[in-house]
Formats: structure tokens, C-alpha cells, sequence
């Protein structure tokens, strides 16, 4: 349990009933951040909760155990709010020997919070200050080495946009305006480094659950096939078949140029898969742009930039998506948003067109909506 303000950090017991309970990180999450009555804090409120919280299966070799979920208040929707995403914080944050991670209080100057099995340190990051997250990755990837695993913030999460996520790697606690809150608080990244093994309380019992568990995921067409051939945008034409697409800010249900940003015309682009830790699925991507080799846009980006947007320009989505990514800004989020806007815009309820500039347009608005 880390304070900023007063850097000073403690390890607290979690009740084993408590963790029964509230089964899964999630749950453990929401049981954290309400057990104090902070829940009823303004969610910018350096005393309101960040909590980074595991489950019993994190780390485990459980298929698809790498989920981490982080709750707080949301500046977005103001209500108690859970984001979740796969990577290697979870598992390191267990393997140092903590189930959950809570921060709070306000940093006097800008910190990266460092944790490990013997408690916490916190380093200045002035020169973090203002770096999007793949540059304040590879810098703590050269400070902490190889083994650490850290969460970072872009510009959109220190200058308070509520539309801010967390990054991890190309992995993202997207929803909610999450980031907004560690802007809130100075805080722009969490290290964490962890090897201890993760014990499980019956071996024998557990091989055989995971052995079932990737039996059942490699005979199930979306879990053998759709997802690790096409990616997340499997969904894409699926869905947009059975007329269940929200288009042009959730008017219409189906959009005429969904094959342009679907899983079929990403694979055309695909040079390599990405998987979670211990993830036999491996929906992530990595694609060819410009002459490099890139993250691909999920689903989830496809459909926000490039369906309810209108932009029917894979390229296009891809770049969006790394600009958005770099600058913490959750694409979801950021794609409805100026959606919306565009629908006012239609109605005469906003004098500018927030599509007039296509690609150019958009990227100069994301770099607006997260810098302020
Ligand atoms: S690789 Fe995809 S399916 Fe596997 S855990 Fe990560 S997000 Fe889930």
C-alpha cells in the first residue's frame, strides 16, 4: 500500500476470506477501493485509490492468466470502475509477492514507483515528463532490464484527459479515463520486478484443469482458428453480417466498407502474432506499415476509427492507433468521442466538420484531445 505524498509505503494483509470472496481481481478490486468509503471521493482526489489487483490464476499456467485488472474511481463516468489487460504486471507483481497494488496520495514531483519483493522506492521521472509511452517504456526497459514489467502514462494521462488509459507494453487498461488519475496523483509509471514461483495448492489437480482448459480452447473454432488466424477483427465482418456494427456513432448497424478494415484485410498485412503470456490464442498482431513492422489495431480500434468514423483505410486505422497508443489515449473512447461530434456537427449543433481533414484531421484532434 503506497502513499505518495508521503512516500511511504506498507504491506498490508488481504483476510483470506476476503479473497474468497471477492474471487478474482476484479472483484478484489472493487472490494478495495470501496472497503475505505473512498469510493465517494472525487475521482481526481490524490486520495481517491489506483489498484492494480491479480486473481488466483494470474501467473498460473492457466491459458490466458495473465489478466490484471486496475479499478478506480473513473473521471470519465464517475463511478467505480474496472479496466483489465493482459501482459507480464500481473505476474510479476505476484511473483515479487503482492496480490494487489494500492497508490495513493499526490507525488510532489513528477515519480516512477518501484516495486519489488523488498518493498518500494521512488525514482524521479522529470525527464519522463511529457514522453509518450513507447519512449517512457524503452527508457525504464533500459533502467529496470529485461525482467521488469512496468505501466506507463502518456501525455493524455498527466494532462488530466478523461479519456487517458494506462499502457502496458502495446497492451492497455483502456476504459474509464483511468490515466487521468495517475496524472492526478504525479505518477507516471509503476515498475515492478518479481521471480518467486507462483504456488499453486494442488499441482497435480491443476495440470490436469489446464490440460482440459487447452483442450476445450483448441477444439473451439474461435479459440483454434478465428482469433489466432484473423486477430480480435475476426468480429468484423461477422458482426457487421448479422447487422449488429454500430456505424456513424451507433445510427446505423451496418457499414458497406466493413471488409476494408475487417480481420480478412488485416491478415494481408500481418507478419507475425502477439500473444499475452501463456496465451495458446495469441490474438495480437504485428503488421507491416511503411516500411516497418508494427502493432496492429484490435478490433475494438478498427471499429472506432475506421467503422464508426467512416475512415474505410486500414492504413490509416493503423497509424491512428499508434498515435493514440503513444499518446495514452484510449482509441475506443477517443473514436466515440469524435463520432459524436461529427453527429453534431450533421445537425448543425457544431460549426466544424471533425472529419473535414481525414487521417490528418483526426491524428491533429487525438493530439489535441491529450495535450490539452
Ligand atoms: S493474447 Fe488475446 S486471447 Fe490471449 S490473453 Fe491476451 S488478449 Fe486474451
Amino acid at each position: 500500500r503506497v502513499d505518495l505524498a508521503e512516500r511511504a509505503a506498507r504491506v498490508e494483509e488481504i483476510p483470506p476470506e476476503v479473497l474468497r470472496a471477492y474471487l478474482g481481481g476484479r472483484g478484489l478490486g472493487a472490494y478495495l477501493v470501496r472497503a475505505e468509503g473512498r469510493h465517494r471521493l472525487d475521482p481526481l482526489d490524490p486520495s481517491a485509490p489506483f489498484v492494480v489487483a491479480t486473481g488466483p490464476l494470474t501467473g498460473t499456467a492457466a491459458p490466458t492468466a495473465s489478466r490484471t485488472s486496475a479499478t478506480a474511481l473513473s473521471p470519465l463516468t464517475n463511478t467505480l470502475f474496472d479496466a483489465n489487460s493482459g501482459g507480464f504486471f500481473g505476474i510479476r507483481l505476484r511473483r515479487a509477492g503482492y496480490d494487489a497494488l494500492w497508490i495513493e496520495g499526490r507525488a510532489d514531483a513528477p515519480v516512477v514507483l518501484s516495486v519489488d519483493p523488498d518493498g518500494v522506492r521512488f525514482e524521479p521521472a522529470g525527464d519522463l515528463r511529457g514522453l509518450g509511452n513507447r519512449a517512457v517504456q524503452r527508457a525504464l526497459a533500459e533502467r529496470h532490464g529485461p525482467k521488469a514489467a512496468a505501466l506507463t502514462v502518456g501525455p493524455a494521462g498527466e494532462t488530466g484527459s478523461r479519456l487517458a488509459n494506462v499502457a502496458h507494453g502495446e497492451r492497455f487498461f483502456g476504459r474509464g479515463g483511468l490515466g487521468a488519475t495517475w496524472g492526478a496523483k504525479n505518477l507516471k509509471a509503476v515498475v515492478v520486478r518479481g521471480e518467486e514461483p507462483i504456488e499453486v495448492a494442488d499441482p497435480e489437480g491443476f495440470a490436469f484443469v489446464v490440460r482440459e482448459c487447452r483442450k476445450w480452447l483448441s477444439a473451439h473454432p474461435v479459440t483454434s482458428r478465428g482469433l489466432p488466424e484473423f486477430g480480435t477483427a475476426v468480429l468484423m465482418n461477422v458482426v457487421n453480417a448479422v447487422g449488429a456494427l454500430p456505424a456513424r456513432n451507433f445510427r446505423e448497424s451496418r457499414f458497406d466498407r466493413a471488409d476494408t478494415v475487417s480481420g480478412e484485410a488485416l491478415r494481408e498485412i500481418t507478419v507475425g502474432k502477439k500473444a499475452c503470456p501463456g496465451c495458446p490464442i495469441a490474438c495480437g498482431r504485428r503488421i507491416r506499415l511503411g516500411g516497418g513492422e508494427v502493432q496492429g489495431p484490435e478490433f475494438e480500434t478498427l471499429w472506432a476509427f475506421g467503422v464508426d468514423l467512416g475512415l474505410a483505410d486500414l492504413a490509416a486505422v493503423a497509424r491512428l492507433n499508434l498515435l493514440a497508443n503513444d499518446l495514452g489515449l484510449d482509441t475506443i473512447s477517443a473514436g466515440a468521442t469524435l463520432a459524436a461530434a461529427r453527429e453534431l456537427w450533421e445537425r448543425g449543433d457544431l460549426p466544424w466538420d471533425p472529419l473535414e481533414g481525414g487521417e490528418a484531421g483526426v491524428a491533429r484532434l487525438l493530439e489535441e484531445m491529450a495535450l490539452g
